[in-house]
């Protein structure tokens, strides 16, 4: 088992690392005192990040990404999660991988201009009585013809406001499970502007400024059948093999995140004197200071092995479920006590802690709730005793 990084790892890390720091950070105040990502800056960015090799580096090469391995793209994640998250979403963004499951002219239409920095995506799934229990959406959509017609509510639609276009997830049928019944899902590209489909300001939230959620309207919107992503009431299958590694990518941003919330910490512990002496002398300061190196890299190592075993098609639900629940709940701990080591000082925006401590609530709620990776983790242990 070899746990270094190979050379081409250190050089990815590296030259992402050094992008963030020089081209993201310095508009991180701007971005948390206004709440907004100005789309001149955001074009500029863009630009440098595409000739820097970092744009979409998700996706495989054959689709013009940078097609790097599993681990090496939870590395550069790491590396992105640094930043403020509107920054490097909007400004470095990673096209949704499940995008690569279209036909060939669904990925010259969607895929390649997203690739090439020329359309910004979305996947809308989440309704206003359908969260964790996403079987029990009611947005639905009816043939009519050769065409489909959507109707029903999206909420909490994450970049749906500059997305030109929105992959949906819709009831299209019922079936009889001996469970009782059961929705069946199909996927659409649905292009902004297509008559009947709207997009409404979200929520104000606490975490993430400079980003937005949205609600989405589908009101008699008519599509063509070769709108249709994967196959008709296969959406969740189509979901489920493209989208499997998204829970680790969320993981992955909270390890670079907690890294940062560390270093400012130790630094801090090294440097401010009370009572005479370093507060890092002090064990009720050393002792956090210890227990954040452990949990995160018990968090590193827990994201690196799954994306490792994501690559072998040996990684569980469950491996994904406990790396996405370790790197959440270890970033809260991180942020939290980063906060308490630096005193009054870690709740000013002078430093990047109180973005950061705010920042890190989402995780433990977006890509399936701490509840839902626990139920994930309990249901393969018990499973097999039929229990
Ligand atoms: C800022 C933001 C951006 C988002 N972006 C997107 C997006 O781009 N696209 C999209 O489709 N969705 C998006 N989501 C939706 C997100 O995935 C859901 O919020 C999440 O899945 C939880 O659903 P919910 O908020 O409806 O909570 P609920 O499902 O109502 O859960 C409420 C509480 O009940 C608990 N609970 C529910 N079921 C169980 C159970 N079986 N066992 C134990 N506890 C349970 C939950 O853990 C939680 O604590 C976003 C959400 C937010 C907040």
């Amino acid at each position: 088992m070899d746990f270094g990084l190979t050379q081409e790892q250190e050089m990815i890390v590296e030259t992402t690392r050094s992008f963030v720091e020089n081209e993201l950070y310095p508009h991180e105040a701007e971005v948390e005192r206004t709440g907004h990502l100005d789309i001149d800056l955001v074009r500029e960015i863009q630009k440098k990040a595409i000739a820097a090799g970092l744009y979409a580096a998700n996706i495989p090469e054959e689709f013009g990404g940078a097609g790097l391995d599993t681990p090496t793209w939870l590395l550069y994640e790491k590396e992105l999660g640094r930043a403020n998250y509107a920054l490097h979403w909007t400004c470095v963004a990673r096209p949704s991988n499940i995008l690569c499951a279209g036909t060939p002219e669904q990925r010259a239409r969607y895929l390649e201009p997203c690739v090439a920095g020329e359309k910004w995506d979305c996947l809308a799934m989440t309704e206003p009585g359908a969260g964790s229990d996403l079987r029990g959406m009611k947005a639905s959509a009816k043939q009519d013809g050769s065409d489909w017609v959507l109707n029903g509510t999206k909420h909490f639609i994450s970049h749906a406001d500059i997305a030109d276009f929105t992959i949906a997830f819709m009831a299209t049928g019922e079936e009889e499970t001996p469970r009782g019944k059961k929705k069946l899902i199909t996927a659409f590209f649905v292009d902004k502007g297509t008559p009947g489909y709207a997009v409404r300001d979200g929520y104000r939230n606490v975490s993430h400024r400079g980003y937005t959620n949205a609600v989405l309207e589908f009101d008699n919107c008519r599509v063509p059948a070769e709108n249709i992503l994967g196959e008709v009431h296969k959406g969740f299958e189509v979901a489920n093999t493209w989208l499997g590694a998204t829970r680790l990518q969320v993981g992955a941003t909270c390890l670079g995140r907690a890294d940062r919330a560390f270093r400012h910490s130790v630094e801090w512990a090294a440097t401010r004197e009370q009572f005479g002496q370093p507060i890092g002398k002090f064990q009720g300061v050393s002792f956090k200071l210890a227990d954040m190196a452990m949990e995160m890299k018990a968090a590193e190592l827990m994201i690196l092995e799954a994306g490792w075993k994501f690559d072998r098609g040996e990684a569980s639900d469950a491996d994904m479920a406990m790396a996405k629940l370790k790197a959440t709940e270890m970033l809260a701990m991180v942020a939290d006590e980063a906060i308490q080591i630096h005193g009054g000082m870690g709740l000013m925006d002078e430093l990047p802690l109180e973005r950061i401590w705010r920042d890190a609530r989402i995780e433990r709620i977006w890509e399936g709730t701490s509840e839902i990776q626990r139920h994930i983790i309990s249901r393969a242990l018990l499973r097999p005793f039929g229990a």
